[in-house]
């Protein structure tokens, strides 16, 4: 699933050059030259992964991610600090606000890939191509193919990506919302009703080799996704 990756920052050089770094490695770019533009975006759609430029005009990244950081709406969106200043203390500070990561420039295209692979598999699992199997149950990314005790299961395509978010954070609650977060990636336009619509369908597909059960329903929190 490619990831939606917001970039912020002011120098259009550096900036395409990132945007076309993250396409070839299969990723959205979505720029933003500024914290205005980027807080807009950031309404619109929730990305998956930020780049922050440590410099830039009017708030500086640094202030921005701390901003992120301190609001329930975005704080678990992993960020990762673009600077040209390589100091440890910057380091620190850096990931003192909340910053999950921190790249130094100049740095390789391919460096810059790596973190943010790293980043993706520690924070948002769902966003990697890794198969996970969890009690006979197993789902491939790469192929978009799940089964069940090695029968192939028939899924449709936002059953599969509720299954892969809920498979890669097992044994936590999710709330509907945090459920439309993940999946739907869209606040706006979808209902909480639409996530329990989606359950029973996913729960449908997964009766076909006795997986249901590990779809559970926590009252009045959310779901979760239990292999035990
Ligand atoms: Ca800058």
């Amino acid at each position: 699933m490619p990831a939606n990756i917001l970039v912020v920052e002011d120098e259009p050089a550096i900036q395409e050059l990132l945007a076309l770094n993250l396409t070839q490695a299969g990723h959205n770019p979505v720029r933003a030259l500024s914290v205005e533009q980027a807080q807009m975006l950031i309404r619109e759609t929730l990305p998956d992964l930020i780049l922050l430029d440590w410099m830039l005009p009017g708030m500086s990244g640094i202030e921005f991610a701390r901003k992120l950081k301190g609001d329930d709406l975005t704080k678990s969106i992993p960020i990762i600090m673009l600077t040209a200043r390589g100091e440890e203390a910057d380091k620190v500070r850096g990931l003192e606000v909340g910053a999950d990561d921190y790249v130094t420039k100049p740095f390789s295209p391919r460096e810059l890939n790596a973190r943010i692979k790293a980043v993706l598999r520690r924070r948002a699992p769902q966003m990697t191509d890794d198969p996970i199997e969890a009690g006979g149950l197993r789902l491939d990314p790469m192929t978009h193919r799940v089964s069940g005790n090695g029968k192939t299961l028939e899924l449709g395509p936002t059953e599969f990506r509720l299954l892969h978010y809920l498979m890669s954070n097992p044994e936590r609650v999710h709330s509907r919302t945090q459920v439309l977060d993940r999946v739907w990636g869209d606040r706006v336009f979808v209902e909480d009703r639409t996530v329990d619509v989606h359950i029973r369908r996913l729960r449908r597909a997964l009766s076909e080799s006795g997986h249901e059960e590990f779809i559970q329903t926590v009252r009045g929190v959310g779901y979760r996704f239990s292999a035990q």
